[in-house]
């Protein structure tokens, strides 16, 4: 290992003794740490003095910013137009990007968005592409650029280009659990959206047992915190906390789930779904300077989808990423899973709870995620809710049906169902759906 200019243990300790670091300090030890010259033991003590003392706004926002220039910082400058993302926590049936992207550049604002892959119980927006047959999401930033210049949007996923500082560090707290801290999941996740080259962000803070924040307090210190670090670096971010105890829409699963984003950009998109997903293309149009409000901006986002634009938006795009537009054009060509089953309602009465949660791993073992990075996930597998939250049910009536492409688990799986969904004689009251709104003039309760 080679010297360094800085003594590791002097900032480790004064972090264990709850001493704030300087920018440069936490910049030594990311630089030193991605080159090499500090090893994972020291990185590892660091990380649980940062997960058990926290880390300051500024130390945050230093934390972000050396992540971010550990790899390259797109300049999109040379692309008109203010450039918007939007990132979510992660939910199960979570399909808002498939549907709120393709609005949101048929209404003019340049979207350029790079995702992730599922892991556990919460889906990937690079899987569900890829469940289009031909669709490619490995691009190189040229191409990536290119695609952005002519669609006005594009999907892609991270390459190693893309703060390789957060790849180590992230694999280094997944094994030291440290991965549960506010601080640096926000800059994690703040260091990869500011190296795409965006000009705002929009971001959706789920809580609730399908959502990486079980409570809705540790969303609302999340969400704040990323919001900070977002216009620390100057870039305009608005965040809303959404509930994430039941599956967003009916559909969980890669294929299923482009199938039902589909119905959304057709105007035909369960209601939950297109709420959710209104506000936020809403919120980015808004952001992109396309709309003097949010509400104008909603009003624009409905448009998209009633005169057809975001749909034809999307078709485009599914080409541009050699995908194949026929099976998006007309969703019934798509090869569907082997075994399809129907899980059954074991008495009458309202729906009072489906655990997201269970649900997520449900849909896993029907083999449409993966239970570690190497796993190949089933593109057509996953379920489709019949009912949801609130609704009346009766005895043998359809709860879900599964899809999978390997029939050993189904038994289980229903079993499983059966578990997840809470049945009551009386109707329950509903979730709100979308509860606070943070912005950089703080915390404001969310009314629709
Ligand atoms: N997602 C990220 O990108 N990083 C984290 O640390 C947690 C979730």
């Amino acid at each position: 290992m080679p010297k360094h200019t800085f003594n590791p243990v002097t900032l480790i300790r004064k972090k264990r003794d709850g001493i704030a670091l300087q920018e440069t300090e936490i910049k030594n030890l990311i630089d030193a740490y991605t080159s090499d010259a500090l090893p994972d033991y020291q990185m590892s003590a660091f990380l649980m003095a940062s997960f058990l003392n926290g880390l300051n706004d500024n130390e945050a926002a230093a934390l972000t910013k050396s992540m971010l220039h550990s790899g390259i910082v797109l300049d999109l400058s040379d692309i008109p137009g203010v450039k918007v993302d939007k990132h979510s926590t992660g939910g199960v049936g979570d399909k808002l990007s498939l549907i709120l992207a393709p609005i949101v550049a048929s209404c003019g604002v340049p979207v350029p968005m790079i995702s992730g892959r599922g892991l556990g119980h919460t889906g990937g927006t690079l899987d569900k592409l890829e469940s289009i047959p031909g669709f490619t999401v490995d691009i190189t930033l040229d191409r990536y650029k290119e695609i952005l210049k002519a669609e006005n949007m594009v999907l892609a996923g991270q390459t190693e280009e893309i703060a390789p500082a957060d790849k180590r560090l992230y694999s280094l707290r997944d094994v030291t659990a440290t991965v549960e801290s506010i601080p640096l999941i926000a800059g994690s996740i703040m260091s990869k959206k500011l190296a795409e080259g965006i000009d705002a962000l929009v971001l959706d803070v789920k809580f609730g047992s399908g959502a990486f924040m079980k409570k809705k307090e540790d969303a609302l210190r999340l969400a704040e915190t990323l919001v900070g670090i977002g216009e620390q670096f100057g870039k305009e971010t608005i965040a809303y906390l959404t509930n994430m105890e039941q599956p967003l829409g009916y559909a969980v699963g890669n294929w299923l789930e482009v199938k039902e984003s589909i119905d959304g950009l057709r105007g035909e998109g369960p209601a939950d779904v297109m709420q959710i997903t209104h506000l936020l293309a809403g919120t980015m149009i808004y952001l992109g300077k396309k709309a003097s409000t949010v509400e104008e901006g909603i009003e624009k986002s409905k448009g998209a989808v009633a005169d057809g634009s975001a749909f034809a938006k999307w078709v485009d795009i599914v080409r541009a990423h050699n995908g194949d537009t026929t099976v998006i054009e007309d969703p019934t060509r798509y090869p569907p899973a082997s075994t399809i089953e129907p899980v059954k309602a074991k008495r009458s009465g309202y729906i009072t709870e489906m655990d997201a949660f269970a649900m997520g791993m449900i849909s896993l073992e029907l083999g449409a995620g993966r239970r570690t990075k190497e796993d190949d996930v089933d593109p057509s597998a996953g379920l489709v809710l019949h009912k949801k939250v609130g609704d009346s049910i009766e005895e043998n009536e359809t709860l879900a049906t599964l899809h999978t492409n390997n029939e050993t688990i189904i038994s289980e799986c229903k079993d499983d169902m059966l578990k997840a969904i809470t049945l009551s004689d009386n109707q329950p009251a509903l979730h709100k759906q979308i509860t606070h709104r943070v912005d950089r003039n703080g915390i404001h309760d969310y009314k629709s």
